[in-house]
């Protein structure tokens, strides 16, 4: 007895492999009809006998690609039809409905194993992919995702590849970026003018080039990379020099894992999360002897940001010139990936001694992301490449679509609609135009891959910042100002599906308040509609406002004044405190002129490593907060005093006590990494304390910990550790603690607070 049903599957499903994995599943099964990508996902008509579309729907559910990922599958009976074949259909544009444009996918074992191989039609092929692996978010221009809307469209596959596109048992079969040498895309070289060099073997003369230390501008899969060798001193702070660039570490992509250990002493986690799908640059422990790379590649700094190659192009260049390789976005300072040819060309000339570029455009721009193991699981410290546009499910849809314009820094926004959120590629400091053009060209585009126009927009209560004046320009009604900290704890409640009340741990640089002053030393009881701030940090004074932030020296100050109440130890212990300057920062300070209070813990850190390390300025933000968390020895253990003022309605944890206690002991000779070891202790073990007293008072709720200073493992690990086990305890997972996974906190808020 026929039967037919129409079997509707939702979820990342297009452009990996999807139906042609569902063809050949049908083939086995005997069953007749068609599959087809449509706006919404994959629909699946199929004819047979019961027992095998049972069987269908079972393979569907249980087994399926590697890189797909389902959200749902719903299937209905249709009217019975006689058809013995089963053909996939071309696709069915639609509107109105989610589309799932996969991530960009690293190289699969099966496509390395063929550039590598010298009998094959792809030896050294560097756009070689198939349905498993490939370029796809950054290659698309419209959904569905089809050849047709990606920038593989200029390219006509030659007889072997249209074989492969249409043979359902070739692992190429509907592969939409298929290409060969004979057909696809191909290298370039050019020189540092542009000119092109005409090079028979592009890539056997820059793996030359860069053994002979020069500098070269490699297009990647999201934009260009600025490569060098990583073994190389000279080569390195040749690189430093040219980019301006003097302390920020650079990521170093090496062959394979075994490479990786050479550099790095890694745990199953961080091995794990190097080789995952999305291929992060991970940050890890660098190995103290021994060290294969150059020191000015991560200067004083005992992590190093590794990578594995995961395009064609990677895997051969690594190959070729058998050493490990830095490559760093290529840009200027905090500007976005460069990615388009003319663009490259025009900024990265002064940089690069040459090109090795390529025919296949970019569509969209797309960063590196970074990730890290804290408390033995990934946190993400940049989603962006790998990970974008994957979807983040919600655990209730939203009442309409809804866009959430991030924050300022380490900018992403937010786009959802239905059951799922979006989060687009970072962008970088929003504070540059051409910062803020990428933005919003990529806000558009996702609309396009959504099929959707927000209704509501969400944004940060700063009034400042380009991402509120965006917000407020557009053209929707309905627009909801979000506090940062609130929008920080909101981020972790939709990370994990929660909606509140839990206590929210909201640790970072700066965000502005509701009563105007810096925030950032938060606690606050939250939900996805409300917020009370029930404690926070003990306020610094920012001496010069902003500039404190590039001079922490003035925090140092302002911290030393405080702890010891005007009257500190001589200044002259500390050699970051400029004498010049002192005097005068130290009567403002006194007086109280131009000097805003602020709540962030990431100024602490930033004042106490002033002071300890004797670091006054920093060449970028944050520079001597991540100094003063790396300084702190493993090994030390300990923790100084602190108290909690419990006298007014919102408590203040008052970390003075401990100023005064490592101070003292700075002044007498005990290392800075011991210091810093009990400074991330004392600030774990205070804040554990804290949130214990407003357990007392609200109920034992759980504690979200969020904001920037929680990529900071040792903070991370000391509080979930001080918390554990009679809190539960969550990290963010999906999307990063700072401001790069804001957005979605944003968009969370907006949600519960106008849905009628
Ligand atoms: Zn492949
Ligand atoms: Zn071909
Ligand atoms: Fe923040």
């Amino acid at each position: 007895m026929h039967q037919g049903r129409r079997i509707e599957v939702v979820g990342t499903v297009q452009g990996v492999g999807f139906r042609p994995w569902v063809y050949r599943v049908a083939k086995e099964l005997g069953i007749g009809g068609q599959v087809r990508n449509d706006a919404g996902g994959v629909t699946v008509e199929a004819f047979g006998e019961p027992s095998a579309l049972d069987g269908l729907v079972h393979a569907l559910r249980s087994r399926h690609p590697v890189a797909a990922e389902i959200r749902s599958l719903q299937w209905e009976e249709i009217p019975a039809r006689e058809v013995d074949d089963f053909v996939i259909a071309p696709s069915v544009p639609g509107t109105g409905r989610r589309v799932s444009i996969p991530a960009d996918l690293a190289t699969c074992p099966a496509c390395v194993a063929e550039i590598l191989d010298p009998g094959d039609r792809r030896y050294r092929y560097a756009f070689t992919n198939c349905t498993d692996c490939g370029p796809r978010f950054t290659i698309a221009r419209d959904a569905p995702y089809d050849r047709p809307v990606t920038s593989m469209a200029g390219f006509a596959m030659c007889e072997a590849c249209q074989r492969e596109y249409d043979d359902p048992d070739d692992r190429r079969f509907h592969a939409q970026p298929n290409a060969c040498p004979r057909c696809g895309p191909r290298l370039r070289l050019l020189d540092s003018a542009g000119k092109d060099l005409t090079s028979p073997d592009p890539l056997r003369e820059v793996a030359s080039a860069l053994r002979a230390g020069n500098i070269v501008a490699v297009k990647g899969l999201g934009g260009y990379h600025l490569a060098c060798d990583a073994t190389s001193s000279e080569a390195v702070q040749l690189l430093r020099d040219r980019m301006r660039r003097d302390a920020k570490p650079f990521a170093v992509m090496v062959r394979d894992t075994r490479e990786a250990r050479k550099l790095a002493s890694l745990s199953d986690a961080e091995a794990t999360l190097l080789e995952s799908l999305e291929r992060p640059i991970v940050l890890t422990q660098k190995r103290r002897l021994g060290l294969p790379v150059a020191p000015e590649v991560a200067p004083d700094n005992p992590l190093i940001g590794l990578m594995l190659p995961y395009t064609p192009l990677h895997h051969l260049l690594l190959a070729e010139v058998d050493r490990p390789l830095v490559m760093t976005s290529g840009n200027y300072s905090d500007e976005p990936i460069v990615f388009e040819e003319p663009e490259a060309l025009g900024k990265l000339r002064d940089i690069a001694d040459l090109f090795l570029t390529h025919d296949r455009p970019i569509v969209t721009r797309c960063d590196d992301s970074v990730a890290r193991v804290v408390a033995g699981a990934p946190v993400l410290l940049r989603r962006s490449r790998g990970f974008v546009p994957r979807p983040i499910q919600l655990a209730r849809p939203v009442a309409r679509p809804v866009l959430a314009c991030g924050a300022q820094l380490k900018n992403t926004f937010c786009l959802a609609a239905g059951d799922v959120a979006v989060l687009g590629p970072h962008v970088g400091d929003l504070d540059q135009l051409e910062v803020h053009r990428s933005y919003e060209e990529s806000i558009d585009r996702m609309q396009r891959f959504l099929g959707c126009r927000p209704e509501v927009v969400a944004y940060d209560l700063h009034p400042d910042y380009a991402s509120t004046r965006y917000a407020l320009d557009r053209p929707e009604t309905v627009k909801v100002a979000v506090q940062h900290h609130h929008a920080h704890v909101a981020s972790a409640l939709a990370d994990h599906g929660l909606d509140g009340p839990v206590i929210g741990v909201a640790f970072d640089g700066t965000g502005y308040g509701t009563d105007g002053s810096a925030w950032g030393g938060e606690f606050l009881v939250a939900s996805a509609t409300a917020f009370q701030r029930v404690a926070t940090l003990h306020p610094i004074a920012l001496a010069g406002g902003e500039r404190a932030i590039r001079e922490p020296w003035r925090i140092g100050l302002a911290l030393l004044l405080d702890a010891y109440d005007g009257d500190p130890p001589g200044l002259w212990n500390f050699p970051a405190i400029p004498e010049d300057a002192a005097v005068l920062v130290r009567q403002a300070l006194t007086l109280g002129i131009n000097a805003p209070k602020a709540h962030g813990m990431g100024r602490l850190f930033d004042g106490v490593g002033a002071l300890v390390l004797g670091l006054g300025k920093a060449r970028y933000e944050g520079e001597v907060a991540l100094a003063w968390n790396l300084a702190a020895s493993p090994e030390s253990h300990g923790r100084y005093p602190f108290g909690i003022d419990t006298r007014g309605s919102l408590l203040e944890l008052d970390l003075r006590p401990m100023v005064r206690a490592l101070i003292e002991e700075h002044l007498v000779g005990v290392p800075a990494a011991r210091l810093a070891a009990k400074f991330h202790e004392t600030v774990a073990h205070a804040s554990a304390a804290l949130v214990g007293l407003i357990r007392e008072r609200v109920g034992h709720l759980p504690v979200m910990l969020t904001g920037g200073c929680f990529q900071n493992a040792r903070l991370a690990e000391g509080l979930k550790a001080a918390l554990e086990p009679e809190c539960e305890v969550y990290l963010h997972r999906q999307v990063p603690p700072g401001d790069g996974g804001i957005a979605l906190g944003q968009m969370l808020v907006a949600d519960a607070t106008t849905r009628g």
